[in-house]
């Protein structure tokens, strides 16, 4: 990527229960100001490498063995969940996303960590105002993954890490969601660094992609680039 990169990933390495090496060499760079997405199938690492940022790693039992994670230049590598949410970035997880038995609004009210959060919330997504005294556990698999990250956004980050947004969701409410993000991520001037199976739908809203495999990244480039390259056609957007 040729623009600054508020997030770089160094050669990262992270090893499961001190035996299993999940993620090995893995270099990335997040575009300040951008979206860029790492795709990739079904355990080729995608999740690893977000907790590897986010610092959620120690509580499954794994650590980063070798490599440097830099924000802004600062070295983050191995810091834990409050410091690195402390440095500006939130993550939105890949499951268990909001609390069921709050309202969408004390769910805010819960992930806010700057004064305006909730209202920046609500003004990010509107559609969630309408809902605002429902409870998250009625709230359709689209509309969940829309609070996450709202939650998310209420911390006032400048660094988002959303983890496999599309998963279960239907095809045109992925597209919309994913829609949403960039709308958000455009007016806040954020960055966001997205990690997706869904190739085709990421690549549609990414400034530039990685694509990992078997704990490496194989191939990185513009959307462009990407759709162009025969291996990904074939493996990752089912086309020839
Ligand atoms: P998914 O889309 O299924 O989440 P992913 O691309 O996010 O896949 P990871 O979850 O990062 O992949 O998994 C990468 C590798 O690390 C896999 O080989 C997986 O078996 C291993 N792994 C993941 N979590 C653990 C864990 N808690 N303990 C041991 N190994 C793990």
């Amino acid at each position: 990527q040729t623009k600054t990169p508020i997030l770089k990933l160094e050669q990262v390495e992270v090893v499961y229960n001190k035996l299993a090496t999940a993620i090995t060499g893995v270099s990335v760079e997040v575009a300040a100001g951008g979206i860029t997405a790492v795709l990739g199938t079904n355990g080729a690492g995608k999740t690893t490498t977000l907790k590897a940022v986010s610092g959620f790693l120690s509580s499954d039992n794994a650590d980063i063995t070798d490599g440097h994670i830099l924000l802004d230049g600062d070295d983050i590598t191995g810091m834990a969940p409050h410091q690195v949410a402390r440095g500006g970035i939130a993550l939105v997880p890949e499951r268990d996303k909001v609390f069921d038995t709050l309202t969408v609004l004390d769910n805010l009210k819960a992930s806010a960590r700057v004064a305006d959060g909730v209202e920046d919330a609500f003004d990010a997504f509107p559609r969630l105002r309408a809902v605002e005294q429902n409870l998250a556990g009625y709230l359709s698999g689209g509309e969940k993954q829309m609070l996450a990250m709202a939650m998310a956004l209420s911390t006032g980050p400048s660094l988002l890490l959303v983890d496999e947004l599309s998963l279960g969701l239907a095809p045109l409410i992925v597209t919309s969601l994913l829609q949403d993000l960039r709308r958000v991520q455009r007016a806040r001037g954020i960055s966001v660094l997205l990690v997706e199976q869904n190739a085709l739908a990421a690549l549609d809203v990414a400034d530039y992609g990685y694509v990992i495999e078997d704990g490496r990244i194989v191939f990185d480039g513009t959307p462009e680039q990407l759709l162009e390259h025969g291996d990904i056609k074939e493996f990752y957007l089912g086309t020839n």
